[in-house]
């Protein structure tokens, strides 16, 4: 979708702090973490809302999310996927938050995947 903000990180329109693509997953920085290493993982198929994307876009997410938490070394993190707006959802293109709980003894922010 051409006015997707996602879509032109996607693209490569919009820069991006990359950690993984695929074929059908692009994970990367969240330009405004709530913790240090906050990561979005989305389908590249372009959807709004969860139930638009095809399952053979979902099933990359998960695994995605553990490659990002066993790269960086987090312990303690959410995955947090909002829908519609009552839910928080702003970017309206499927994405999925990983959010790291750092304390002081974790060691964030090394060894990020890059592919
Ligand atoms: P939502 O509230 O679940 O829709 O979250 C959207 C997220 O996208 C927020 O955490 C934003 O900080 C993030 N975001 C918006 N624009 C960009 C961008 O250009 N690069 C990276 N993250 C973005």
């Amino acid at each position: 979708m051409s006015s997707c903000i996602f879509c032109k990180i996607i693209k490569g329109e919009i820069p991006s702090m990359k950690l993984f693509e695929s074929e059908k997953t692009l994970a990367f920085l969240d330009i405004m973490p709530l913790s240090k290493g906050h990561s979005l993982i989305i389908p590249k198929h372009h959807g709004g809302r969860l139930t638009d994307i095809p399952d053979d876009q979902l099933v990359e997410i998960l695994s995605v999310v553990k490659r990002i938490a066993t790269a960086s070394g987090a312990e303690n993190y959410n995955i947090l996927q909002n829908n519609g707006r009552l839910a928080h959802q702003v970017v309206d293109h499927v994405h999925f938050h990983m959010i790291p709980k750092p304390n002081e003894t974790e060691g964030l922010g090394i060894g990020w995947p890059t592919s």
